[in-house]
């Protein structure tokens, strides 16, 4: 399980919003973003991340706005 001081740092690289956790992976509370979590590390990489429905490249999101 990740840990809350962690969960409490890590903001989505995209604009630095806040995350939330949802099942085995972070998602961002602006871009919708999904970043799975491997052995208990969230893999903070916009290319690895899930996007969110009707966004088909990372430069569509808008995060932090
Ligand atoms: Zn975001």
């Amino acid at each position: 399980m990740l840990n809350q001081e962690l969960l409490d740092i890590l903001v989505c690289p995209v604009g630095k919003s806040e995350l939330r956790l949802e099942g085995d992976a972070l998602v961002c509370t602006s871009c919708g973003a999904k970043y799975r979590i491997e052995d208990d590390i969230p893999i903070m990489l916009i290319e690895e991340a899930e996007l969110p429905e009707g966004v088909n490249s990372p430069d569509e999101l808008k995060c932090g706005e």
